[in-house]
């Protein structure tokens, strides 16, 4: 009987986590001031003040400095707007993260989220999700990447590195992907859009798949890669998964026990003879490293 390799992002990211906080202390050792990140939380969204708290609890591991600004559920879109706009003028900031989702008050017809993060300096845009920047990803000549695809991207690398825990994050090699067949479920702008993007661009054949795509579990016949970024429990299961193929789960699901669990159907995969990353454990961990490691790209940028 043969059983999954479990693909270790938490270990991975403690790596990435090593290497931004080399450069950061080569940074300060030069006189120089440390990075920064500012994070905009608006309103009481529970989870968005975990993840709030675990990027500033990231940043004070990698030494880079952190502010948020914690604005109420009922703040104005001329305050927010004015938040922006202090941030993108402020020399301190290197880096900018409007945490979503947003309050439903400040989201119309004419300003949705969208309209909010494009405020954002690109200079400033830590996560890749300005007009702007979205367009240097797609032409694949962007200085930095948004940061769960990337997670994504160095996990794929990790394991075509033979998932070796002896080298050091800056020595993974970029894999090549050419000829090697990926699928991505999920078509978001977070997520699922960029990280095809930069699939094709490393010369995978990429295929997509989002809620209106008919026989999921056929179309995973043949996959080398396969990425679900869902929020869809039990999505497919091990059956027509080719063996060796690397399985990323994305996907954040609650239960209604209160356990976590990715997209993927993780029980079925128990016997099959492929490398998956866990949830929690995968994914999670990478986002927030690759955070910190494009705080200190756009710190050099400027
Ligand atoms: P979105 O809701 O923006 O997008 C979800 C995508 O999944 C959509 O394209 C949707 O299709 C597709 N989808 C939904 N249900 C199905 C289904 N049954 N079959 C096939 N496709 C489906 O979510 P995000 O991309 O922002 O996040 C996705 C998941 O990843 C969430 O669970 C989120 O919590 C998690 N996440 C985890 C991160 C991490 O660091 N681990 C970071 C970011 C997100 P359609 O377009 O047709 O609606």
């Amino acid at each position: 009987m043969t059983n999954p390799t479990i693909i270790d992002g938490t270990f991975l990211a403690m790596k990435k986590i090593e290497a931004v906080r080399e450069q950061v202390e080569k940074i300060c050792s030069q006189s120089l001031r440390a990075p920064k990140l500012a994070v905009i939380l608006v309103g009481d969204n529970e989870a968005s003040k975990i993840y709030v708290r675990n990027k500033e609890k990231k940043a004070k591991e990698c030494f880079i400095d952190s502010e948020t600004i914690i604005l109420p559920s009922d703040v104005s879109k001329e305050e927010l707007e004015e938040t922006i706009f202090k941030l993108n003028l402020d020399e301190k900031v290197d880096a900018i993260l409007l945490q979503l989702p947003l309050p439903q008050n400040l989201i119309s017809d004419s300003f949705d989220e969208k309209y909010f993060l494009s405020l954002i300096s690109p200079s400033k845009d830590v996560d890749c999700l300005t007009s702007f920047n979205q367009g240097m990803v797609f032409n694949g000549s962007s200085s930095i990447y948004p940061c769960t695809p990337q997670g994504v991207l160095n996990l794929i690398d990790f394991t075509y590195s033979d998932l070796d825990t002896s080298i050091s994050f800056d020595s993974i090699k970029s894999a090549n992907l050419a000829g090697k067949s990926a699928l991505i479920v999920g078509r978001s702008l977070l997520v699922g859009k960029p990280l095809s993007l930069m699939l094709l661009n490393r010369n995978a054949t990429v295929t997509m798949a989002h809620s209106k795509t008919q026989n999921l579990q056929d179309l995973v016949k043949d996959k080398d890669i396969i990425v679900t970024a869902t929020g869809y429990p039990k999505l497919f299961n091990s059956q027509n998964v080719k063996d060796g193929a690397i399985l990323i789960d994305v996907g954040i699901n609650k239960l209604e026990n209160g356990k976590l669990v990715g997209d993927l159907d993780f029980e079925s995969f128990k016997n099959k003879d492929c490398y998956i990353t866990p949830v929690p454990g995968g994914v999670g961990p990478m986002t927030i490293a690759s955070l910190m490691e494009n705080v200190v790209k756009l710190y050099k940028n400027r």
